[in-house]
């Protein structure tokens, strides 16, 4: 079977890359990579940590261009690769707009279209932007569903997706955090070994991302200052491995980049950033993909935002969902810090996303669909 991967972003190809992996394992495949360059740096980064070296590479990034142009230049420039490559099958993931624009182009151009992470939900357009509605029309596009719960499987079956066209697998970043422990090693990874020499082991550790859309502007404000009032505790140091986006990455460098107590590093590679998830106290994140990790290092999470896709975490305690408010963010943060009981609460459940078996159901369907 000839497969096409379309990449667009770091949590695509974090989360393709055990099925890609395993593909290449089985023999039977004819596999292609095809990253479209959404997320350049962080893209190639992601790539790197599995050795995985794109077959075609797009250039869809413009300074300052809109989502409307991005995709119109990516359903243009995928529209040749499947013209060209005339795959069996192309593999799309999660929620952005390259996801999108593999799907449809795949779509006009007859070819079966396989949706991985399919069936997360709020039911609201505007949270998150604008992928709550790239993965609602890829929904209707795609003819396999690859459904990382039971609870995404519903969403589905509720739009009327057939039960047939529905696998439900887990979810491939669990695949993806286990095979990246399995092969830790922190004594030769430079990032880690950076990171050991600014931290004071002694002190608690937050560790932060945001990056979301929704959040710009007023989000971020808030969440600025409740960080500088966190790292004046002597206790606590923060750690914030920055988004590429200027949009988020220009204000928090304005506003905390003297801070004392805070450091704001380069976005990290995987290995690093998985070692450096399981050194914190907990974790502060609008991420998606956090909030599947966190609960298989026992970290908790406190999520940016009003609302999430990823309820499953929720009801099992492992993520709270808290807003951007300043108060809540330093109340939130300084309750688990006191409260053993709380803390304890959020961080021995197991994981509701997975057991790292999910690449494996996905390529035993593909290698049956043949
Ligand atoms: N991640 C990473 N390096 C970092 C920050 C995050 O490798 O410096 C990983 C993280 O473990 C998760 C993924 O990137 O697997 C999440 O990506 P992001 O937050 O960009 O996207 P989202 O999950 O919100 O779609």
């Amino acid at each position: 079977m000839n497969v096409l991967f379309v990449i667009g972003t770091r949590p695509e190809a974090i989360k393709l890359a055990p099925i890609i992996l395993e593909c290449q394992l089985r023999g039977n495949f004819e596999v292609t990579v095809c990253s479209t360059g959404q997320h350049k740096e962080l893209l190639d980064s992601a790539f790197e940590q599995w050795s995985i070296v794109p077959d075609i590479e797009l250039a869809v990034m413009e300074s300052g261009q809109g989502l409307n142009q991005l995709l119109s230049k990516l359903l243009g420039q995928l529209d040749k690769v499947m013209c060209d490559l005339r795959p069996d099958g192309v593999v799309v993931q999660g929620d952005t707009s390259s996801c999108l624009a593999g799907a449809l182009a795949a779509f006009q151009r007859e070819i079966p279209v396989y949706h991985v992470e399919a069936g997360l939900r709020t039911y609201n357009k505007t949270a998150p932007f604008p992928e709550e509605l790239n993965r609602q029309l890829v929904s209707r596009i795609a003819d396999i569903h690859f459904a990382p719960t039971e609870k995404n499987k519903q969403a589905l079956l509720m739009e009327g997706i057939a039960d047939q066209d529905i696998l439900v697998t887990g979810n491939t970043v669990i695949d993806a955090l286990m095979l990246c422990q399995k092969n830790m090693t922190p004594q030769s990874n430079p990032e880690i070994q950076k990171i050991m020499r600014i931290l004071d082991p002694e002190k608690k550790l937050l560790l932060v991302t945001g990056h979301r859309r929704e959040n710009m502007g007023a989000g971020f404000s808030e969440l600025i200052e409740a960080l500088r009032e966190l790292a004046s505790d002597p206790l606590v140091q923060v750690i914030y491995p920055l988004h590429m986006n200027p949009a988020v990455r220009e204000p928090m460098m304005h506003a905390l980049g003297n801070t004392e107590g805070i450091f704001l590093i380069e976005p990290l590679g995987y290995e690093a950033f998985i070692w450096l998830m399981s050194k914190s106290f907990l974790i502060i994140s609008d991420s998606g993909g956090v909030q599947e990790e966190a609960p298989s290092l026992n970290k908790p999470v406190l999520v940016l935002r009003e609302e999430t896709e990823r309820q499953e975490a929720v009801e099992a305690g492992t993520v709270k969902l808290i807003g951007t408010l300043r108060e809540a963010i330093v109340q939130e943060v300084r309750e688990l810090m006191v409260n053993k009981k709380a803390y304890l609460d959020m961080t021995q459940k197991s994981n509701p996303y997975g057991d790292g078996t999910a690449a494996k159901r996905i390529v035993d369907f593909l290698a049956a669909s043949e």
